[in-house]
């Protein structure tokens, strides 16, 4: 039996709800997994914290992190640098937890390069005029910035027959239940192989 957790990949566009859709399942099952925190050079938004949101560094110090080959991925989103710590990732997966990585395509494909067995899902909101309305209603980005981001996220979606699931966001409570459905069937996937 595979008693090391997995991998599990959420990517989707932004304003998809993939960040409430993870603490969520992180609050209803908290022994089965556990949260991967990135490094980013953004800035923070209002209300986010660092070690909580993100690990907010400079320049400088994401690209310190590069040399000393402290990240398993990392890539430029937008106008910034975002990527995942080594260390968290590999400890929580040695304890046996499934490790949550809420991050966009290129990292997404470079991890999946290097574990097979990760499961990628791409969330999407039900509809286009609930992405617009998510990604402006949320009013964190200036209007220049939520351009660039719908358009970003248009191009990852070119890039979506990467992900083993798609999965629609309409109601939390249920996209949750999907997601965790999705996982416990891998799990007993490679169980049975
Ligand atoms: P946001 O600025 O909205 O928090 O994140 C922007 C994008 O960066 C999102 O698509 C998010 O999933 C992605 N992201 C967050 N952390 C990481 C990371 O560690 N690596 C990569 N490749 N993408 C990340």
């Amino acid at each position: 039996m595979n008693e090391q957790g997995v991998l599990v990949i959420v990517s989707g566009f932004s304003g998809a709800g993939k960040g409430t859709l993870v603490k969520e399942l992180m609050n209803k099952y908290p022994d089965q997994y556990a949260l991967s925190i990135s490094v980013t050079t953004r800035r923070p938004r209002e209300g986010e914290l660092h070690g909580n949101d993100y690990f907010f560094v400079s320049q400088e110090e994401f690209q310190e992190m590069i040399s000393k080959d402290e990240l398993i991925e990392y890539a430029q989103y937008v106008d910034n640098y975002y990527g995942t710590p080594k260390k968290y990732v590999y400890e929580k997966m040695k304890e046996g937890k499934d490790v949550i990585l809420e991050i966009e395509i290129q990292g997404a494909l470079k991890v999946k390069e290097k574990y097979q067995d990760a499961i990628l899902l791409f969330v999407t909101p039900p509809n286009a005029i609930e992405l617009k309305n998510r990604l402006v209603g949320r009013g964190t980005e200036d209007m220049n910035t939520v351009v660039k981001r719908f358009k970003r996220g248009c191009e990852e979606a070119e890039g979506i027959e990467n992900y083993d699931y798609l999965v629609v966001n309409d109601k939390l409570e249920d996209c949750v239940s999907k997601v965790h459905s999705i996982i416990q069937n891998e799990h007993s996937k490679a169980f049975r192989n």
